[in-house]
Formats: C-alpha cells, sequence, structure tokens
C-alpha cells in the first residue's frame, strides 16, 4: 500500500499501516483511532479528522475493514477488521512491527530535541519563503545545514550500533478478542503418538475465529458426562451466563492449528491418568459436539528475536509445535520437551534451525523438575537477543524460571513462563511473573 503520510515516524504510508494495526487490537471510532495515535507518538502527532476519515473509508473500500453501528447509539459507528484486512496485516507484520518501532524510539526523544526540530523546520520555511537569498547568504543557509548534517550524520553512526538491538520494541504485547461461544463438531479424529490425541472441530462458529499467539488458548465446555447434553449460555455484559448458574466443566487448551476456510479448529489432547478432558477427548467421536470460548486475547512475542528458547512438558507440545511452524528462516530455536518415552516423540517442522533435546520420563511420574534441571546443565544460551517461553507443570515452571533467573542469569523480561496444570488441581492454569 502506498500513501502520502510522513508524519513523526511513521514513514511514507505508514499511517495507513498503524490505523489497520489499531483496529486489529479492537474495533474503535475514528475519534479513538486520534487518541490512540495520540498517545502512542506522546502528543506529538494528532492526525485530523479530515486525515483519518478519508483514510477509514479507502480501507473499506479496499475490504480491510468494515463499518459497525454501535448498538447503544446508531449514531456512532465503529471499525473492525475484515478476514482480508487480517490476512494483510498478517502478511506485512514484520513491516508494521517497524514502523511501531520507529514510533515508539521517536516518541521517547526528549522534548527539547522535538521542539527544536520545529523550530529548525520552521526558520528554514520562513527564510525559503521570504525572499531569494543572495550568493553571500545562499553561502551562509548552506554552511549551516551542512555542519548540522554532518554532526546529526556522525550521531547517527555512534547510536545505530548500539540501538541495533536494544531499541527494537520487543516486549510481549496483548492483542484483545471479541469474546465469542462457539459450537462446533468433532470431524475428525488422530492418534499422533501413544499420549496425543488430535480433534478437529468444524463449524459456521469457527469463520471468524482468531488466535493471534502460538501460546493463547480456548476454554472447553465439555457437554455432561451422564446426560451428553451441552449447556449454551447467554452472552451478558458480563461474560457467559449459564440458566441456573450450572456451569459446564471446562478446561484451557491450544488452538493447534485453524483453518478459516475450511472452518476447523485442530486441538492436541494429552492423555493422562484422570480428568474429564481427557476422558471426553479419549471416549469422542465424529459428530459429537462440543463449546468453545475464546480466544479472549493474545499475548503476542513479537518475531524479533534471532534464538528462541522453548521447553514444556507433553501439554506444551502444542504451542512449542505451532510456534516452531510459525518462526522465520532467520530464527534459531532450542526446543527442550518432556514426554513418556521416545514413542511419544513428535515430528516438529520449522524453517527455522531448530535443536531439540527429547527428555524421557520412562513410566516415573510427570510433573517434576529433574530432568529438565539435568538439561539446562548442557543448556548454552545465546550472549543476547533471545526470548525464553516455557510451561509445565506449575511447581515445575516456577522452578525452572527461578533456575533460569538466579543461576542463568537470564532477564525477568526475557521469559514467559506458565502453569500449564497443577499436580493435584483441576484445571489450573498459573501465570508465572515475578514471584
Ligand atoms: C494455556 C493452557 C494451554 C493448554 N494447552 C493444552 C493442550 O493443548 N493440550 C493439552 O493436553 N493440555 C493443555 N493444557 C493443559 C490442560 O488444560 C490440563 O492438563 C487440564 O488439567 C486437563 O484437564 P483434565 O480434565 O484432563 O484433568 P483435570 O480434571 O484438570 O485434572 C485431574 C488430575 O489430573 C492432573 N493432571 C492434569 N493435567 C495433567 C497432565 N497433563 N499430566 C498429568 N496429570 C495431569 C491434575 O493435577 C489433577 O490431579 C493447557 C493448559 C493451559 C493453562
Amino acid at each position: 500500500m502506498r500513501g502520502k503520510s510522513n508524519h513523526k515516524g511513521f514513514g511514507h504510508g505508514g499511517l495507513r499501516w498503524v490505523v489497520l494495526h489499531l483496529i486489529a487490537q479492537k474495533p474503535r471510532h475514528g475519534y479513538e483511532l486520534i487518541k490512540a495515535i495520540q498517545e502512542m507518538t506522546n502528543g506529538d502527532y494528532s492526525p485530523s479528522a479530515g486525515m483519518i476519515y478519508p483514510l477509514l473509508t479507502e480501507l473499506q473500500e479496499k475490504q480491510l475493514i468494515r463499518m459497525q453501528v454501535c448498538a447503544e447509539d446508531a449514531r456512532k459507528q465503529s471499525y473492525q477488521m475484515t478476514e482480508l484486512g487480517h490476512q494483510v496485516i498478517d502478511a506485512y507484520k514484520e513491516h508494521i512491527q517497524e514502523i511501531l518501532n520507529r514510533i515508539n524510539i521517536r516518541a521517547q526523544q526528549p522534548k527539547l530535541v522535538i521542539d527544536t526540530l520545529h523550530i529548525l523546520k520552521k526558520e528554514v520555511r520562513e527564510v525559503l519563503a521570504g525572499r531569494p537569498l543572495n550568493a553571500e547568504e545562499a553561502e551562509i543557509f548552506v554552511n549551516a545545514l551542512k555542519t548540522a548534517a554532518t554532526t546529526l550524520q556522525q550521531l547517527k553512526q555512534d547510536t545505530r550500533v548500539k540501538t541495533s538491538t536494544a531499541t527494537l520494541d520487543k516486549k510481549p504485547y496483548r492483542v484483545r478478542h471479541h469474546l465469542k461461544f462457539r459450537i462446533v463438531t468433532v470431524q475428525d479424529i488422530f492418534n499422533i503418538s501413544p499420549s496425543l490425541i488430535r480433534i478437529v472441530f468444524q463449524g459456521e462458529d469457527l469463520a471468524d475465529f482468531k488466535s493471534e499467539s502460538f501460546d493463547d488458548h480456548v476454554k472447553l465446555f465439555f457437554p455432561d458426562a451422564a446426560t451428553g447434553h451441552l449447556l449454551k449460555p447467554e452472552m451478558t455484559e458480563q461474560g457467559l451466563k449459564f440458566a441456573d448458574d450450572i456451569k459446564p466443566i471446562t478446561r484451557d487448551y491450544t488452538p493447534r492449528l485453524f483453518d478459516l476456510d475450511a472452518k476447523t479448529l485442530a486441538i492436541d489432547f494429552v492423555i493422562h491418568d484422570a480428568g474429564p478432558a481427557t476422558k471426553w477427548a479419549q471416549h469422542a467421536n465424529i459428530g459429537d459436539q462440543i463449546a468453545i470460548g475464546g480466544p479472549r486475547s493474545s499475548m503476542v512475542i513479537p518475531m524479533v528475536y534471532q534464538h528462541y528458547v522453548l521447553m514444556g512438558d507433553d501439554t506444551a507440545l502444542p504451542a512449542i509445535a505451532r510456534r516452531l511452524e510459525e518462526l522465520p528462516a532467520s530464527a534459531q530455536a532450542t526446543v527442550i520437551i518432556e514426554v513418556n518415552s521416545p514413542a511419544d516423540e513428535i515430528v516438529l517442522d520449522s524453517a527455522a534451525k531448530v535443536q531439540v533435546t527429547w527428555l524421557h520420563r520412562e513410566g516415573q511420574a510427570s510433573g517434576q523438575v529433574t530432568l529438565f534441571q539435568q538439561a539446562l546443565q548442557n543448556l548454552s544460551l545465546p550472549q543476547q537477543n533471545y526470548f525464553i517461553w516455557l510451561a509445565a507443570e506449575t511447581q515445575v515452571a516456577r522452578q525452572l524460571r527461578k533456575i533460569l533467573v538466579e543461576q542463568y542469569q537470564v532477564a525477568k523480561h526475557a521469559i514467559k513462563a506458565a502453569g500449564y496444570w497443577q499436580r493435584g488441581t483441576s484445571s489450573a492454569h498459573t501465570v508465572i511473573d515475578d514471584e
């Protein structure tokens, strides 16, 4: 896409990408977009309504966004992404990330720098519009700008080395999604390994399914085990409401693969000793119905790292496999996965350069840290530009994060750790932050 905007680090055409990025985060009104851009630029840039609304019309004409009338007030309209819009921003996500990084860096510049730049631009404009300069004045003008340009070139060369990796916006960021309750039907069932069953769900409700991060989760709502009856809630302002407050059993699972054209979603179920979700997956039949809620949001780890370390047990395997499939050829990944035995290893596809270590429990109980601890002794972490993601039993994930921070001096912001289940507890999800 081409365009004219070249404001405050946006670059040519950048405003379009920023507007699409903001609408992809959540549906927004035109004035909310103006406010969000003001905030992003630290108040340095506020696109006018005369710029934003024609741009929104253009994006609608290109079918990248659509307008929806606000339920509470028909005079208000918000804009949301179309499927084509999502595909386009997905295809250009690295370009968009670059624009966001530029805007972010520019927004962090000291106020004095920005004010001085405005003064300089104003003075240049006024001198050039005043009257034709004579030869002597022209020389003064050129020399003044040349001196400034040379100084800035030196500054740029000095800082380029320092900022090339350090100032990229690498922080994971959250994208919220409209909460939806979907009824889906089992279309296919495969045994991927002795301990992993893939169930492919299909349904019209999946036509607008969204999952932007490999470690997203959906909530599966299981039918009543005795009657097979699937409880359907009402969507209220407070969330899902079930009749008589009788809630079905729910568990969290990773959206492993989805296809919006075929309206399918595949989920890989780990088979362990007990639990309604496991039991349901083991006895599922083609044609069975289940309900799916979410993902409510995605915590996106930007694809800007050179090296990814991915660690976890069987329950993390779907997310790890999905991440590996998404990584570009330029990335490297070190993967440590614990399963029961060599028979439980699965094929992992990736364009990236991947080194996988499989750990085998060989019949020992899952949810123990020992095998991971041993594997960490052989782990050599890169010097910089890496991100560690790990998920396992809660205590195991907690201990691993502690070891990485305390013994390996990994910066806390370079790790995302989660408990995907907890020994002796049902349906546990623990985000392990600073504890
Ligand atoms: C964000 C997120 C994503 C997840 N993605 C997946 C996924 O893609 N595939 C997947 O299989 N699981 C995944 N899990 C884990 C899954 O939600 C739990 O394992 C869940 O507890 C299984 O439900 P259940 O009904 O079988 O057992 P529950 O009724 O929840 O638990 C019954 C008993 O089994 C134990 N238990 C639970 N899980 C395990 C296990 N894996 N191994 C050994 N004992 C266990 C519990 O401690 C409890 O004592 C994910 C969890 C989270 C939080």
